[in-house]
Protein backbone atom coordinates (compact mmCIF):
# COMPACT_ATOMS: atom_id res chain seq x y z
CA UNK A 1 0.00 0.00 0.00
CA UNK A 2 1.40 3.12 -0.40
CA UNK A 3 0.70 5.69 2.51
CA UNK A 4 -0.92 8.99 1.97
CA UNK A 5 -0.88 8.89 -1.55
CA UNK A 6 -4.95 10.13 -2.35
CA UNK A 7 -7.80 7.77 -3.01
CA UNK A 8 -7.96 10.23 -5.54
CA UNK A 9 -5.80 7.54 -7.57
CA UNK A 10 -8.06 4.63 -7.22
CA UNK A 11 -10.97 6.59 -8.87
CA UNK A 12 -9.02 8.84 -11.37
CA UNK A 13 -12.43 9.47 -13.66
CA UNK A 14 -14.45 10.53 -10.83
CA UNK A 15 -13.10 13.78 -9.31
CA UNK A 16 -12.60 13.34 -4.86
CA UNK A 17 -15.70 14.90 -3.33
CA UNK A 18 -14.83 14.76 0.64
CA UNK A 19 -12.18 15.52 2.82
CA UNK A 20 -11.75 12.83 5.85
CA UNK A 21 -9.88 14.69 8.45
CA UNK A 22 -8.37 12.27 10.97
CA UNK A 23 -7.37 13.10 14.79
CA UNK A 24 -3.90 14.16 14.25
CA UNK A 25 -5.41 16.61 11.74
CA UNK A 26 -4.47 15.07 8.28
CA UNK A 27 -6.97 15.25 5.65
CA UNK A 28 -7.66 12.79 3.19
CA UNK A 29 -9.53 13.26 -0.55
CA UNK A 30 -11.70 10.73 -1.18
CA UNK A 31 -15.26 9.77 -3.05
CA UNK A 32 -18.69 10.31 -1.53
CA UNK A 33 -20.29 7.13 -3.82
CA UNK A 34 -17.51 4.88 -2.39
CA UNK A 35 -18.24 5.59 1.18
CA UNK A 36 -21.87 6.27 0.74
CA UNK A 37 -22.03 2.75 -0.28
CA UNK A 38 -20.19 0.98 1.94
CA UNK A 39 -21.08 2.47 4.68
CA UNK A 40 -24.59 3.81 5.95
CA UNK A 41 -23.07 5.84 8.98
CA UNK A 42 -20.41 7.76 6.71
CA UNK A 43 -23.65 7.93 4.03
CA UNK A 44 -25.53 10.21 6.78
CA UNK A 45 -22.11 11.86 7.62
CA UNK A 46 -21.85 12.95 4.21
CA UNK A 47 -25.27 14.17 3.64
CA UNK A 48 -25.28 16.24 6.39
CA UNK A 49 -21.55 17.38 5.41
CA UNK A 50 -23.05 18.53 2.56
CA UNK A 51 -26.50 20.56 4.04
CA UNK A 52 -24.26 23.22 5.81
CA UNK A 53 -21.62 25.32 4.86
CA UNK A 54 -19.21 23.01 4.17
CA UNK A 55 -19.29 23.16 0.58
CA UNK A 56 -15.85 21.37 0.46
CA UNK A 57 -17.63 18.20 2.39
CA UNK A 58 -15.39 17.37 5.18
CA UNK A 59 -16.18 14.36 7.58
CA UNK A 60 -14.25 13.33 11.06
CA UNK A 61 -13.43 10.00 11.32
CA UNK A 62 -11.89 10.49 14.74
CA UNK A 63 -10.19 8.20 17.79
CA UNK A 64 -7.61 6.03 15.41
CA UNK A 65 -4.46 7.25 14.31
CA UNK A 66 -4.23 8.62 10.23
CA UNK A 67 -2.45 5.58 9.36
CA UNK A 68 -5.65 3.34 10.50
CA UNK A 69 -7.93 5.54 8.76
CA UNK A 70 -6.22 5.91 5.13
CA UNK A 71 -6.03 1.47 5.96
CA UNK A 72 -9.96 1.88 6.61
CA UNK A 73 -10.62 3.53 3.44
CA UNK A 74 -8.80 1.73 1.10
CA UNK A 75 -10.38 -1.20 2.59
CA UNK A 76 -13.28 0.45 1.44
CA UNK A 77 -12.12 1.25 -2.20
CA UNK A 78 -11.77 -2.62 -2.64
CA UNK A 79 -15.06 -3.63 -0.94
CA UNK A 80 -13.41 -6.67 0.49
CA UNK A 81 -10.35 -8.06 1.86
CA UNK A 82 -8.19 -9.28 -0.49
CA UNK A 83 -4.87 -11.76 0.65
CA UNK A 84 -2.54 -8.79 -0.45
CA UNK A 85 -4.76 -6.28 1.84
CA UNK A 86 -4.28 -9.57 5.08
CA UNK A 87 -1.60 -7.45 6.26
CA UNK A 88 -3.01 -4.02 7.07
CA UNK A 89 -5.95 -5.69 8.48
CA UNK A 90 -3.08 -7.36 10.96
CA UNK A 91 -0.88 -4.29 11.16
CA UNK A 92 -4.68 -2.16 12.22
CA UNK A 93 -6.45 -4.98 13.55
CA UNK A 94 -8.06 -3.24 16.41
CA UNK A 95 -8.57 -0.01 14.55
CA UNK A 96 -10.13 -1.66 11.90
CA UNK A 97 -12.18 -3.21 14.48
CA UNK A 98 -13.47 -0.30 16.06
CA UNK A 99 -13.66 1.92 12.99
CA UNK A 100 -16.21 -1.15 11.46
CA UNK A 101 -18.46 -1.63 13.87
CA UNK A 102 -18.88 2.63 14.75
CA UNK A 103 -19.12 2.73 10.80
CA UNK A 104 -21.16 -0.65 10.61
CA UNK A 105 -19.49 -2.32 7.77
CA UNK A 106 -20.36 -6.33 8.49
CA UNK A 107 -17.73 -7.75 6.21
CA UNK A 108 -14.88 -5.77 7.67
CA UNK A 109 -15.92 -5.99 10.91
CA UNK A 110 -15.79 -9.85 10.48
CA UNK A 111 -12.40 -9.83 8.95
CA UNK A 112 -10.95 -7.42 11.55
CA UNK A 113 -12.34 -9.47 14.89
CA UNK A 114 -10.88 -12.93 13.03
CA UNK A 115 -7.42 -11.54 12.94
CA UNK A 116 -7.52 -10.06 16.39
CA UNK A 117 -8.51 -13.18 17.73
CA UNK A 118 -6.14 -15.33 15.74
CA UNK A 119 -2.85 -12.89 16.93
CA UNK A 120 -4.21 -12.66 20.65
CA UNK A 121 -1.57 -12.85 23.42
CA UNK A 122 -2.19 -12.19 27.07
CA UNK A 123 0.02 -8.99 26.87
CA UNK A 124 -3.21 -7.68 25.17
CA UNK A 125 -5.99 -9.79 26.41
CA UNK A 126 -7.52 -7.18 29.22
CA UNK A 127 -7.45 -4.23 26.06
CA UNK A 128 -9.03 -6.92 23.93
CA UNK A 129 -11.66 -7.69 25.90
CA UNK A 130 -12.55 -4.37 26.66
CA UNK A 131 -12.90 -3.40 22.62
CA UNK A 132 -14.75 -6.59 22.21
CA UNK A 133 -17.13 -5.63 24.43
CA UNK A 134 -17.17 -2.27 22.99
CA UNK A 135 -17.21 -3.39 19.43
CA UNK A 136 -20.11 -6.15 20.60
CA UNK A 137 -17.24 -8.88 18.55
CA UNK A 138 -18.67 -12.51 20.76
CA UNK A 139 -15.69 -14.60 19.23
CA UNK A 140 -13.04 -12.07 20.62
CA UNK A 141 -14.90 -11.75 24.02
CA UNK A 142 -14.91 -15.78 24.26
CA UNK A 143 -11.14 -15.80 22.84
CA UNK A 144 -9.69 -13.11 25.32
CA UNK A 145 -11.89 -15.07 28.34
CA UNK A 146 -10.35 -18.55 27.50
CA UNK A 147 -6.96 -17.01 27.40
CA UNK A 148 -7.02 -15.01 30.93
CA UNK A 149 -8.56 -18.40 32.06
CA UNK A 150 -5.68 -20.11 31.13
CA UNK A 151 -2.74 -17.81 31.06
CA UNK A 152 -3.74 -15.37 33.95
CA UNK A 153 -0.43 -15.37 35.90
CA UNK A 154 0.81 -13.57 32.14
CA UNK A 155 -1.95 -11.20 31.74
CA UNK A 156 -1.69 -10.01 35.06
CA UNK A 157 1.55 -8.74 34.64
CA UNK A 158 0.29 -7.01 31.01
CA UNK A 159 -0.49 -3.46 31.29
CA UNK A 160 -3.67 -3.78 30.54
CA UNK A 161 -4.59 -5.57 33.37
CA UNK A 162 -2.42 -2.80 35.45
CA UNK A 163 -4.53 -0.14 34.50
CA UNK A 164 -8.25 -2.31 34.80
CA UNK A 165 -6.62 -2.29 38.19
CA UNK A 166 -6.31 0.81 38.74
CA UNK A 167 -8.84 3.14 36.76
CA UNK A 168 -11.20 0.36 35.82
CA UNK A 169 -13.00 -1.56 38.38
CA UNK A 170 -15.80 -2.58 36.42
CA UNK A 171 -13.24 -4.27 34.20
CA UNK A 172 -11.40 -5.74 36.90
CA UNK A 173 -14.41 -7.69 37.98
CA UNK A 174 -15.99 -8.43 34.79
CA UNK A 175 -12.35 -10.27 34.71
CA UNK A 176 -12.45 -11.94 38.01
CA UNK A 177 -16.32 -13.37 37.12
CA UNK A 178 -14.67 -14.93 34.16
CA UNK A 179 -12.00 -16.62 35.75
CA UNK A 180 -14.25 -17.60 38.94
CA UNK A 181 -16.98 -19.25 35.70
CA UNK A 182 -14.06 -21.49 34.23
CA UNK A 183 -12.48 -22.91 37.07
CA UNK A 184 -16.65 -23.80 37.87
CA UNK A 185 -17.20 -25.31 34.76
CA UNK A 186 -13.60 -26.77 34.89
CA UNK A 187 -14.71 -28.22 38.16
CA UNK A 188 -17.91 -29.33 37.17
CA UNK A 189 -16.40 -30.94 34.09
CA UNK A 190 -14.31 -32.63 36.23
CA UNK A 191 -16.93 -34.44 38.99
CA UNK A 192 -19.28 -35.26 35.74
CA UNK A 193 -15.94 -37.42 34.50
CA UNK A 194 -15.38 -38.56 37.53
CA UNK A 195 -19.22 -40.01 38.40
CA UNK A 196 -19.79 -41.14 34.66
CA UNK A 197 -16.26 -43.36 35.34
CA UNK A 198 -17.99 -44.48 38.73
CA UNK A 199 -20.91 -45.48 37.12
CA UNK A 200 -18.89 -47.51 34.41
CA UNK A 201 -16.76 -48.98 36.90
CA UNK A 202 -19.69 -50.13 38.96
CA UNK A 203 -21.76 -51.54 35.69
CA UNK A 204 -18.15 -53.61 35.01
CA UNK A 205 -18.77 -55.01 38.63
CA UNK A 206 -22.47 -56.54 37.46
CA UNK A 207 -21.07 -57.89 34.59
CA UNK A 208 -18.31 -59.24 36.67
CA UNK A 209 -20.82 -60.49 39.07
CA UNK A 210 -22.80 -61.95 36.12
CA UNK A 211 -20.29 -64.04 34.72
CA UNK A 212 -18.82 -65.47 38.03
CA UNK A 213 -22.58 -67.14 38.62
CA UNK A 214 -22.98 -67.55 35.03
CA UNK A 215 -24.81 -71.10 34.46
CA UNK A 216 -21.06 -72.06 32.80
CA UNK A 217 -19.35 -70.26 35.70
CA UNK A 218 -15.73 -68.62 36.12
CA UNK A 219 -13.29 -70.88 34.60
CA UNK A 220 -10.73 -67.55 34.40
CA UNK A 221 -7.16 -68.14 35.27
CA UNK A 222 -6.50 -67.17 38.80
CA UNK A 223 -4.25 -64.73 38.78
CA UNK A 224 -4.33 -64.07 42.79
CA UNK A 225 -0.83 -65.61 43.32
CA UNK A 226 0.81 -62.95 41.22
CA UNK A 227 -0.53 -59.72 42.77
CA UNK A 228 1.58 -57.62 40.31
CA UNK A 229 0.02 -58.96 37.33
CA UNK A 230 -3.14 -56.79 37.38
CA UNK A 231 -2.71 -55.71 33.78
CA UNK A 232 -3.16 -59.28 33.26
CA UNK A 233 -5.80 -60.05 35.42
CA UNK A 234 -9.54 -61.43 34.62
CA UNK A 235 -11.85 -58.61 35.28
CA UNK A 236 -13.60 -60.60 37.47
CA UNK A 237 -10.37 -61.53 39.48
CA UNK A 238 -10.83 -58.46 42.11
CA UNK A 239 -14.90 -59.47 42.99
CA UNK A 240 -13.59 -63.50 43.51
CA UNK A 241 -10.84 -61.78 46.19
CA UNK A 242 -13.93 -59.86 47.97
CA UNK A 243 -15.94 -62.88 47.21
CA UNK A 244 -13.54 -64.86 49.44
CA UNK A 245 -13.60 -62.38 52.06
CA UNK A 246 -17.19 -62.19 52.69
CA UNK A 247 -17.45 -66.25 52.88
CA UNK A 248 -14.25 -66.10 55.64
CA UNK A 249 -14.66 -62.61 57.75
CA UNK A 250 -14.56 -62.68 61.15
CA UNK A 251 -15.97 -59.93 61.78
CA UNK A 252 -18.84 -59.97 60.10
CA UNK A 253 -19.82 -63.33 61.72
CA UNK A 254 -18.55 -61.63 65.06
CA UNK A 255 -20.79 -58.83 63.92
CA UNK A 256 -23.47 -59.58 61.76
CA UNK A 257 -24.28 -56.12 59.87
CA UNK A 258 -21.44 -54.58 61.86
CA UNK A 259 -18.84 -53.23 60.66
CA UNK A 260 -16.56 -54.76 58.27
CA UNK A 261 -16.44 -51.67 55.58
CA UNK A 262 -15.03 -55.31 52.40
CA UNK A 263 -18.51 -56.80 53.47
CA UNK A 264 -21.15 -54.40 53.14
CA UNK A 265 -19.41 -53.58 49.78
CA UNK A 266 -20.36 -56.99 48.85
CA UNK A 267 -23.80 -56.69 50.43
CA UNK A 268 -24.46 -53.57 48.47
CA UNK A 269 -22.86 -55.05 44.92
CA UNK A 270 -24.82 -57.93 45.31
CA UNK A 271 -28.28 -55.59 46.84
CA UNK A 272 -27.29 -53.55 43.25
CA UNK A 273 -27.41 -56.21 41.30
CA UNK A 274 -30.88 -57.46 42.33
CA UNK A 275 -32.11 -54.23 41.14
CA UNK A 276 -30.74 -54.68 37.64
CA UNK A 277 -31.31 -58.23 37.14
CA UNK A 278 -33.80 -59.97 34.83
CA UNK A 279 -33.55 -62.81 35.48
CA UNK A 280 -36.27 -65.16 37.39
CA UNK A 281 -36.28 -65.73 41.06
CA UNK A 282 -36.01 -69.51 42.34
CA UNK A 283 -39.52 -70.48 42.73
CA UNK A 284 -40.75 -68.98 39.23
CA UNK A 285 -40.89 -71.44 36.39
CA UNK A 286 -39.55 -71.36 33.60
CA UNK A 287 -36.10 -70.33 32.73
CA UNK A 288 -33.47 -71.40 35.51
CA UNK A 289 -33.40 -69.31 38.03
CA UNK A 290 -30.35 -66.23 38.58
CA UNK A 291 -27.67 -68.00 40.92
CA UNK A 292 -25.73 -64.54 42.51
CA UNK A 293 -26.09 -64.60 46.10
CA UNK A 294 -28.68 -62.80 47.62
CA UNK A 295 -30.37 -62.10 44.50
CA UNK A 296 -33.91 -63.46 45.52
CA UNK A 297 -33.18 -62.30 48.95
CA UNK A 298 -33.21 -58.43 47.85
CA UNK A 299 -35.87 -59.45 44.94
CA UNK A 300 -37.82 -59.95 47.84
CA UNK A 301 -37.35 -56.90 49.47
CA UNK A 302 -37.49 -54.98 46.74
CA UNK A 303 -41.41 -55.84 45.89
CA UNK A 304 -42.14 -55.32 49.60
CA UNK A 305 -40.35 -52.26 50.15
CA UNK A 306 -39.91 -49.68 47.36
CA UNK A 307 -36.66 -47.82 47.18
CA UNK A 308 -35.35 -44.52 47.86
CA UNK A 309 -35.18 -42.60 45.09
CA UNK A 310 -31.22 -42.28 45.39
CA UNK A 311 -30.60 -45.84 45.06
CA UNK A 312 -33.08 -45.69 41.88
CA UNK A 313 -31.23 -43.35 40.15
CA UNK A 314 -27.97 -45.16 40.71
CA UNK A 315 -29.36 -48.23 39.89
CA UNK A 316 -30.65 -46.27 36.09
CA UNK A 317 -27.33 -44.85 36.11
CA UNK A 318 -25.58 -48.37 36.25
CA UNK A 319 -28.01 -49.73 33.56
CA UNK A 320 -27.01 -46.71 31.42
CA UNK A 321 -23.89 -46.98 32.02
CA UNK A 322 -23.33 -50.91 31.18
CA UNK A 323 -25.72 -49.89 28.08
CA UNK A 324 -22.94 -47.78 27.00
CA UNK A 325 -19.64 -49.96 27.94
CA UNK A 326 -21.46 -52.69 25.45
CA UNK A 327 -21.78 -49.90 22.72
CA UNK A 328 -17.95 -48.78 23.00
CA UNK A 329 -16.02 -51.42 21.54
CA UNK A 330 -12.81 -52.02 22.43
CA UNK A 331 -13.26 -50.86 26.07
CA UNK A 332 -10.26 -51.51 28.65
CA UNK A 333 -11.44 -53.35 31.42
CA UNK A 334 -9.95 -52.70 34.64
CA UNK A 335 -9.24 -55.15 37.84
CA UNK A 336 -12.26 -54.83 40.15
CA UNK A 337 -11.03 -53.81 44.11
CA UNK A 338 -9.89 -50.37 42.12
CA UNK A 339 -12.84 -50.37 40.79
CA UNK A 340 -14.95 -51.17 43.51
CA UNK A 341 -13.42 -49.07 46.10
CA UNK A 342 -13.42 -45.84 43.68
CA UNK A 343 -17.21 -45.97 43.35
CA UNK A 344 -17.85 -46.38 46.94
CA UNK A 345 -15.59 -43.56 47.37
CA UNK A 346 -18.01 -41.98 45.29
CA UNK A 347 -21.51 -43.07 46.74
CA UNK A 348 -20.60 -42.75 50.40
CA UNK A 349 -20.74 -39.81 50.12
CA UNK A 350 -24.21 -39.50 48.55
CA UNK A 351 -25.86 -40.47 51.57
CA UNK A 352 -29.35 -42.43 51.93
CA UNK A 353 -29.21 -45.97 50.64
CA UNK A 354 -26.61 -45.66 48.52
CA UNK A 355 -23.69 -45.27 51.18
CA UNK A 356 -22.08 -48.36 50.04
CA UNK A 357 -19.47 -48.06 53.24
ZN1 LIG B 1 -13.90 -65.08 35.59
ZN1 LIG C 1 -15.56 -58.58 56.09
ZN1 LIG D 1 -29.86 -62.06 39.84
Amino acid sequence: MTQWADLDALRPAVAADVQVVTSDGKSIAAHSFVLGTASPVLERMIERARRGWNAECTIRVLGVSSDAVFAFLQLLYASRVTPEDEEVVTSHGPQLLALSHAYRIGWLKRAAEASVTARLTPEHAVDMLKLARLCDAPRLYLRCARLAAKDFSAVERSEGWRFARRHDAALELEILQLLEDADQRRERWARERASREAYRQLGEAMDSLEHIFSDDGCSCADADADADADTDAPPCRGLRLLMRHYATCGARKAAPGGGCTRCKRMVQLFRLHASVCDRAAPHDDGDRPCRVPLCSHFKGKMRAEKADKTWRLLVKKVTRARAMSRLAAGREREVVPEVVAASWARYSSSGGAARLR
